[in-house]
C-alpha cells in the first residue's frame, strides 16, 4: 500500500519549506497521490446498500456489537482531543500560559516551533516545549486507560495515535500495541549528521533548559518527534498496511481528523465489512451526501443509507465511560484509571511547574510515545 521506503528519514531535514502548509504537503505529496488513485476506485462502487452493521449508530449498537463478539481486532485512533482532560496545554492558542512563555523566545508563529529550519536557528523554544511535554507530567485520562482495557481483553489490534504526550503508554498500553503517529521522545538524533543520542542526556538537557549539541558535528540534537516536511515513522506506514485490512471495529476519537496522511486511516478499513464509531465533540471526517451517494466510502457518513457509521458527540472521557457501562466494564475502566492515577502520581511526586530538578523517572518513559496533535498542522 505505501512503500516503507518513504517514512526514512530524510537526511537533509532543512529542505523543509518555510510554511507548514507547505512543507506538510511535501511531506505527503506521495500519500495524496495514492489517496487520489484509491478514492476514484470507490467512485465506481455500486449503489446497492449493505445491510446495517450496527442495530443502532449510537453507543448502544457498539456495545451490542463488541457484546455479541463480532469485534475482535480493534484498532482505535486518538488526538489531541483526548488529552484535554489530561490538562495538556495548548501551545497555539494566544493567552495560555505556554503560549506566552514561548513568544518569549520570538516564534514568528506557533507551528514553527516545529519546523526543522527553525530550530535550526532557534532550538530554544522547542526545548522549552519538551520540558513541558515530557512524559511525566500529566496522567492518563479514562479515555487512555479504556485502552488498556481493551487490550486486557484480547480486543485491541493497534493504537494509532497522534499525540506526543505518551499518556497512552503510560496507561498500561504495551509499545508494540501503540503508533505512534507524530514521533515521541523515545529516540534522539542530531538534525545535521543523524547521529542518534542518549535520551537519558536529551531528557537531562531538556530539564534544565539546555540545548543539547551533537558530540561529532555541533548540530542540535532533536527529540523524534516529527516536524512539518519530516516524514512519518516506519512503524506507522507498516502497521497501517498490516492492521487496517483485517480490523473489525474502527474507534475514533478526539481528533478534527484533519491531517493527512492520519486522517485518511479511516477509509482504509473494509467497507463492507468493518464499522466505525466516532467519539468527538464535533462531527469530523465526514462526507457529503453527495459523495456518498456517488460511492465515496472513505469518510464517515451519518445521514440516510449509513450502514456502518456510529457517532457520539461529546467529551471522550464521559463518551468511552457510557460505553464501559453499556458493556458491563465499568469496574475495569475505574480500576485502571485508579491505579494508573496513583501510580504516575508516585512517579512523578511534583506538579508540572517550573521546578527543572531531578528527572530520573525519565526511566519510565522508555514506554511512551507522544505524538503531535491533530489540529497542530492543519492550518
Ligand atoms: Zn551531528
Amino acid at each position: 500500500m505505501v512503500s516503507s521506503s518513504s517514512s526514512s528519514r530524510p537526511d537533509s531535514p532543512g529542505a523543509s519549506s518555510s510554511s507548514s502548509d507547505g512543507a506538510l504537503h511535501n511531506t505527503w505529496a506521495a500519500e495524496l497521490v495514492l489517496e487520489k488513485r484509491l478514492g476514484s476506485l470507490a467512485l465506481e462502487e455500486e449503489q446497492e446498500w449493505p445491510d446495517p452493521l450496527f442495530t443502532s449508530f449510537d453507543l448502544d449498537g457498539v456495545a451490542e456489537y463488541i457484546t455479541n463478539q463480532k469485534a475482535k481486532r480493534i484498532i482505535v485512533m486518538v488526538g489531541a482531543g483526548i488529552s484535554v482532560a489530561a490538562g495538556i496545554p495548548d501551545f497555539r492558542t494566544p493567552g495560555t500560559g505556554l503560549y506566552d512563555n514561548l513568544q518569549a523566545y520570538g516564534l514568528p508563529h506557533p507551528m514553527a516551533i516545529f519546523e526543522v529550519d527553525f530550530f535550526r536557528k532557534r532550538p530554544e523554544p522547542f526545548y522549552r516545549l519538551a520540558q513541558e511535554l515530557y512524559p511525566g507530567n500529566y496522567q492518563p485520562t479514562a479515555t487512555h486507560c479504556f485502552l488498556k482495557v481493551l487490550h486486557d481483553k484480547g480486543l485491541l489490534l493497534r493504537c494509532f495515535s497522534q499525540n506526543i504526550d505518551s499518556l497512552e503508554t503510560l496507561a498500561g498500553l504495551p509499545v508494540e500495541k501503540l503508533v505512534a503517529a507524530h514521533g515521541n521522545f523515545d529516540k534522539a538524533a542530531c538534525i545535521d549528521c543523524n547521529r542518534e543520542h542518549d535520551t537519558e542526556q536529551v531528557k537531562a538537557h531538556v530539564d534544565q533548559g539546555k540545548v543539547l549539541q551533537c558530540e561529532e558535528c555541533g548540530g542540535y540534537v532533536k527529540p523524534s518527534i516529527i516536524f512539518f516536511g519530516e516524514n512519518l515513522p516506519a512503524k506507522f506506514f507498516e502497521c497501517w498496511e498490516k492492521d487496517f485490512p483485517q480490523c473489525d471495529l474502527l474507534i475514533v476519537m478526539g481528533t478534527s481528523l484533519s491531517v493527512t496522511p492520519f486522517a485518511s486511516l479511516i477509509g482504509y478499513v473494509d467497507k463492507k465489512k468493518c464499522p466505525r464509531l466516532l467519539i468527538n465533540r464535533e462531527r469530523a471526517g465526514e462526507i457529503s451526501e453527495k459523495m456518498y451517494r456517488g460511492g465515496a466510502r472513505k469518510g464517515f457518513f451519518w445521514g440516510k443509507n449509513n450502514y456502518r457509521d456510529a457517532l457520539y458527540l461529546g467529551d471522550c472521557d464521559t463518551g468511552v465511560r457510557e460505553l464501559c457501562e453499556k458493556l458491563g466494564w465499568t469496574d475495569e475502566l475505574e480500576t485502571i484509571y485508579a491505579q494508573t492515577r496513583d501510580a504516575v502520581a508516585a512517579a512523578v511526586q511534583k506538579p508540572k511547574s517550573e521546578d527543572q530538578d531531578n528527572s530520573d523517572d525519565s526511566s519510565d518513559s522508555s514506554k511512551k510515545n507522544p505524538t503531535r496533535d491533530s489540529s497542530t498542522s492543519s492550518k
